[in-house]
C-alpha cells in the first residue's frame, strides 16, 4: 500500500469486527445530545436489545437517534438477578448494548456484574468510548492530569466523609469527586478542613449544558463562592482537587511512620496506625504499605 492509499482509507472503517454474541459498552452524552458518537448511534440502532438504567430516561436518547431497538432496565436493584439470562442470550448469539443514564457505563453506574460475568463466560466485551463526567471535568480543570485518583461519591454521612478525606490528605495525585448539589457546600467545607484553604480546586458544573460552569480557584474561595451563590449548588457537579505537594506528602508520611513506630511500642498496631495517620493527615493504607516495604 502506498502512502496515497493510506490517505484514501476511511478511518471510520477501522473498527472491531462484530462477532455473534457480543456485549457493547456504550458511552452516551452527559447533557448535550450532540456529543453522541457516530459509532454509538450505529450500534444503538443495530443491536438486539439496549440495556439501560432507566428505560424512560434513555427513551429520549434512543428516539433522538432514530433507534427502534427495545430497551430493558438493568440497574443496581435487578442486575444480580438479570445477569444469568443476559449471559444466556449472549451465548445464543445476541448483540446487547449497555448504556447508563449518562456518560460511561460502570463509572459510578451499573454494569460491573454483567461485564465481569461476560468475561467469565468467554463473551467478547467491546467498549464504545465517549462522554464521561470525570474526563470532561479533568480536561477543563487546569490541574495536573498526569496522575489522578477517581474517588466517586464521598459518603453521605459527615463522620465517614471526614474520615475518608483525612485519609486522602497526603495523596499527591489529583483527586476527582462526584458530588450531589445538596451536599456540595458541606463537602467543600470538609475538604478545606482536611486539605487546607489554599489547596487548588475546581468546581465543574453542568458540563456540556446551558449553565456549564468551570471555576478554578482554591478551597477557601470555592467554599465562599458555593455558599454565597445558590446557583453553584444546582445541577450536576464534579469537584477536582489538586493533590498534596509532593514534598509535603512525603514529609508527612515520614513523620507519621516515626510516630507510628513510637506508638506501636505502647499500643496495639491498629490503634497506633490510626493515631499516627490522623495526626499527620496521611492514610493508614500508606502507613501499612511502608511497614510491608520495610519488612520485606
Ligand atoms: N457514568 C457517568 C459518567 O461517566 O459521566 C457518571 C454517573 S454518576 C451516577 C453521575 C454523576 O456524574 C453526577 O452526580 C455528577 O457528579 C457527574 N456528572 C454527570 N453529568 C455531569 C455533567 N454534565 N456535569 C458535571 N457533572 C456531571
Amino acid at each position: 500500500m502506498t502512502s496515497n492509499d493510506n490517505d484514501k482509507r476511511d478511518p471510520s472503517a477501522d473498527k472491531p469486527t462484530i462477532l455473534p454474541g457480543q456485549l457493547h459498552v456504550i458511552a452516551t452524552p452527559i447533557g448535550n445530545l450532540g456529543d453522541i458518537s457516530r459509532r454509538a448511534c450505529e450500534l444503538l440502532c443495530e443491536v438486539d436489545t439496549v440495556l439501560c438504567e432507566d428505560t424512560r430516561s434513555s427513551q429520549t436518547l434512543i428516539r433522538h437517534i432514530g433507534s427502534q431497538r427495545p430497551l430493558v432496565a438493568l440497574h443496581e436493584h435487578n442486575e444480580r438477578a438479570q445477569v444469568p439470562q443476559l449471559i444466556a442470550r449472549l451465548q445464543d448469539g445476541a448483540q446487547l448494548a449497555l448504556i447508563s443514564d449518562a456518560g460511561t457505563p460502570l463509572i459510578s453506574d451499573p454494569g460491573y456484574r454483567l461485564v465481569a460475568a461476560a468475561h467469565a463466560a468467554g463473551i467478547r466485551v467491546s467498549p464504545v468510548p465517549g462522554p464521561s463526567a470525570t474526563m470532561a471535568a479533568l480536561s477543563a480543570a487546569g490541574l495536573a492530569t498526569d496522575r489522578f485518583c477517581f474517588e466517586g461519591f464521598l459518603p453521605a454521612k459527615a463522620a465517614a466523609r471526614r474520615a475518608q478525606l483525612a485519609d486522602l490528605a497526603a495523596e499527591t495525585r489529583t483527586l476527582v469527586f462526584f458530588e450531589a448539589p445538596h451536599r456540595v457546600a458541606e463537602s467543600l467545607a470538609d475538604m478545606r478542613e482536611a486539605f487546607g484553604s489554599e489547596r487548588p480546586a475546581v468546581l465543574a458544573r453542568e458540563l456540556t449544558k446551558t449553565f456549564e460552569t468551570v471555576i478554578n480557584t482554591d478551597l477557601a474561595q470555592l467554599c465562599e463562592r458555593v455558599s454565597s451563590d445558590s446557583n453553584q449548588r444546582r445541577g450536576e457537579i464534579v469537584l477536582v482537587v489538586a493533590g498534596a505537594p509532593v514534598q509535603e506528602g512525603a514529609a508527612a508520611l515520614s513523620a507519621a511512620r516515626k510516630l507510628y513506630d513510637a506508638l506501636a511500642a505502647e499500643l496495639p498496631p491498629s490503634r497506633a496506625a490510626k493515631l499516627a495517620a490522623k495526626i499527620h493527615g496521611v492514610s493508614r493504607r500508606e502507613l501499612y504499605q511502608g511497614e510491608r516495604a520495610e519488612g520485606s
